[in-house]
């Protein structure tokens, strides 16, 4: 078995001495831990080129890369272990992608993420595309699970037939994931890895939201329901057996 540490809160995560690289990369990549862009592809930037290793790898010669020589244990002893969070139901594997990339090369202790299959092959494709770009030490992989309600595992739905028609659509607005669309009608967007085009609905694009709640109560018709769901014990003990994953954090109720 891989899993090597477990634990049941949240540890902040701190300021890092790597932020320039965040910083540089992620602007290019068009990523922020707050603001993600709509579905695109991994390797396009803002104004919609692709960015290839190559790029990324030149980029990151522009800045200085303080060398780092900790593991991630001895972080933890030393009181500034830093965790990127992506979110336990976030599931947008292109952005998951981008940002374990960004965030290895910052030289992060450990990034978290949600217990699901492809998740996690999005955050170790990340991190070995950093360490093809620079030798690193490799940050632990975390699942965060649950074994009852908890606002972290949750998801917004709701039908956008059921919209009226004359809605200004507050819930687009106030969505700080981008998880919200109305393009009139489906659309089609590039796919991870395939590059084949897929349909994007209007409503909430599942795997973007990660239930912050925000849209919840600024629905003047109430249409927006809140779904909750526990993560599947089985499904985790599988992944637990896998060799990308380092710890899990349980999000308990003590029951
Ligand atoms: S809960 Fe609502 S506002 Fe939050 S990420 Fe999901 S769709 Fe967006
Ligand atoms: S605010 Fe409510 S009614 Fe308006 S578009 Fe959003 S979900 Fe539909």
């Amino acid at each position: 078995m891989a899993l090597r540490y477990f634990c049941t809160t949240n540890i902040s995560t701190q300021h890092h001495h790597h932020a320039s690289v965040i910083t540089l990369v992620s602007s290019s990549l068009s990523l922020t831990s707050t603001r993600m862009q709509n579905s695109i592809p991994a390797a396009r930037n803002s104004k919609n080129k692709f960015i290839t290793a190559e790029n990324v790898k030149s980029l990151v010669s522009t800045v200085v890369l303080p060398s780092i020589s900790s593991t991630p244990l001895e972080s933890l002893h030393r009181g500034n272990w830093v965790k990127l969070i992506c979110g336990a139901s976030f599931e947008d594997v292109v952005d998951i992608r981008n940002l374990s990339l960004v965030y290895t090369l910052a030289g992060v202790d450990c990034i978290d993420c949600a217990a699901d299959a492809s998740v996690l092959s999005a955050v170790n494709e990340g991190i070995e595309a950093a360490r093809d770009i620079v030798c690193l030490r490799r940050p632990w992989v975390m699942i965060s699970v649950n074994d009852d309600k908890d606002l972290h595992f949750r998801k917004a739905e709701f039908d956008p037939e059921d919209c009226p028609a004359d809605c200004s659509r507050p819930c687009e607005n106030v969505c700080p994931a981008n998880a919200i669309t109305f393009q009139g009608k489906s659309t089609s967007v590039i796919s991870h890895n395939t590059e084949a085009p897929r349909v994007l609905k209007d409503g909430v694009i599942t795997e973007r939201c990660y239930g912050c709640g925000r849209c919840l109560p600024v629905c003047p018709y109430d249409k927006i329901r809140e779904v909750t769901y526990v993560r599947d014990a089985i499904t985790t003990a599988d992944l637990i057996k896998r060799n990308d994953v380092d710890a899990m954090e349980i999000h308990t109720s003590g029951r």
